[in-house]
């Protein structure tokens, strides 16, 4: 499989530390808010990551980190705490707000089809492991206090900017966020390990550790949970490209500092998802949730869909006339796939098997091509081959794609059932039959209603030899009938 490589700035053919064995990191959302679908774009890729890597025979151990702390608002080390901000938004303590996101998170991502990592870890249950990695940093020479706060001392690698060698004097903190420098740094680029000089009078959530009571900063969180948990050679690094600077590149420094050697060679990034208006963001123009698409009447798996057919590393322009054509387009793929029967006896053709699925492990081991792997579902439908095999395909390959194909077409199948059984037992509507002639009695009348009538139903059942004997009696009686619309007319 050939997946691009954020660190080599190639496709690189994904190769991992122990055969067969694949760990994988996922940078965790910030449970202050609720993510928005730009969040969930990243996260919805590295499912489709992960449960690829499961397909093609990997073992896959997957860990995530939950941060209720420490992630300040400029992702580096300025601005407003973000837990706190949430806190004091709804007038909740910040373990309450953790708790209520985290839990809306993982709804999310249900809803999303997104499977849960194995490992979640929330990162005020790992302090001593924390504590633990920047005392390690301190020791080795890698790490200084200053003003009561443990900075990374960058000027001690030989590269810091890993990423994007190019911008490093664009990319320093502070200079790209245009706020003021802190003056306990070293080096513009340090960051901080621990804080203890709280700047913000009320946080809640401190813990003692060898440098003063204080927390943790955010970088720290996942390069210790990450070696606490997946060991010291990482195979996988995921995150959105927002990650790539300043997180993931100063998890790399603290990382390889304290292990001292690399660590994770392999970094998958996710692009932007963007608005016509620009970045999606939670603080300007419409916070577009996944509650939010449901309310307007999309299925969520409908942006699921519209995340899987473009690439991964495109930035993609969200708007709800494109919503509206991915839902036409699944609501019409789900109906093809309702019109194949499930109950076929056939067997499975596995020449055709076999081709098919390729198509869709070439596309997805082309950098994870999904759109392709998308249209590899259609290819099966258009397919020379049977009901039994086409249904085989779909099945094997929603194991990654989890759009619920079979299940959303099963219940299309139930409902037309449901709406031809209630078409077959629908009272006929009634006949509007007029007598053109007058003084007529009222026997006579009674007696060629119930004849029209019964020459409908025989009418309606396709039994025409007695609509026919029908009428032949009616002329019999001196009656003539004409059918009109909606009615007969009558007269003697
Ligand atoms: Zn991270």
């Amino acid at each position: 499989m050939k997946l691009y490589n954020t660190l080599t700035h190639t496709r690189d053919e994904f190769v991992t530390h122990e055969p067969g064995k694949v760990t994988m990191y996922t940078c965790g959302p910030t449970v202050y808010h609720f993510a928005h679908i730009g969040n969930l774009r990243s996260y919805i890729m590295e499912d489709i990551l992960e449960k690829y890597l499961g397909y093609a025979g990997y073992d896959v151990k997957r860990c995530m980190n939950i941060t209720d702390v420490g992630h300040l608002s400029s992702d580096a080390d300025t601005g407003e705490d973000k837990m706190l901000k949430g806190a004091k938004r709804e007038k909740k303590t910040v373990m309450e707000i953790a708790q209520f996101y985290t839990d809306a998170f993982f709804a999310d991502c249900g809803k999303l089809n997104i499977k849960i990592p194995e490992i979640v870890v929330p990162a005020t249950s790992y302090i001593p492991e924390f504590i633990e990695m920047v005392q390690g940093l301190l020791d080795k020479g890698y790490a200084y206090l200053s003003e009561g706060n443990v900075y990374f001392d960058t000027s001690k690698l030989d590269e810091y900017y890993v990423f994007n060698k190019q911008d490093a004097e664009d990319l320093e903190v502070g200079v790209r966020e245009g706020v003021e420098e802190d003056t306990a740094k070293r080096n513009k680029a340090d960051f901080v390990l621990w804080f203890t000089k709280s700047k913000f009078e009320d946080q809640e959530l401190k813990w003692d550790s060898p440098w003063g009571i204080g927390y943790p900063g955010w970088h720290i969180e996942c390069s210790a949970i990450s070696v606490k948990n997946l060991g010291e050679y990482l195979d996988l690094h995921c995150g959105g490209i927002d990650n790539a600077f300043p997180h993931h590149t100063n998890e790399i420094a603290q990382s390889e500092a304290y292990l001292g050697h690399p660590w994770c060679k392999q970094w998958f990034h996710v692009l932007h998802l963007n608005t016509q208006s620009g970045k999606m963001s939670k603080s300007t123009g419409e916070f577009l949730t996944v509650s939010l698409l449901e309310e307007k009447g999309y299925n969520p798996l409908v942006y699921r869909l519209f995340c899987l057919q473009s690439h991964y590393r495109k930035s993609l322009v969200f708007s709800w006339e494109g919503m509206d054509s991915t839902k036409t387009a699944y609501n019409k793929l789900i109906a093809k796939i309702a019109g194949l029967n499930p109950d076929s006896a056939e067997a499975v053709d596995e020449e055709a098997f076999v081709n098919l699925k390729k198509r869709f492990s070439d596309a997805m081991d082309n950098d994870l091509n999904t759109a392709l792997a998308v249209t590899a579902v259609y290819d099966v439908l258009k397919a020379k081959t049977n009901d039994a095999t086409k249904i085989a395909l779909l099945k094997d390959f929603d194991t990654v794609l989890s759009l619920n194909l079979l299940e959303e077409a099963a219940k299309v199948r139930e409902a037309n059932k449901k709406a031809a059984e209630a078409a077959k037992n629908a009272p006929a509507a009634a006949l509007v039959i007029t007598c053109t002639t007058e003084g007529v009695d009222a026997e006579t009348t009674a007696k060629v209603e119930a004849l029209i009538n019964d020459r409908a139903a025989a009418k309606k059942a396709k039994d025409f030899a007695k609509a026919d004997a029908i009428r032949d009696e009616l002329t019999a009686m001196g009656i003539t009938i004409v059918d009109v619309k909606g009615g007969v007319n009558w007269s003697k």
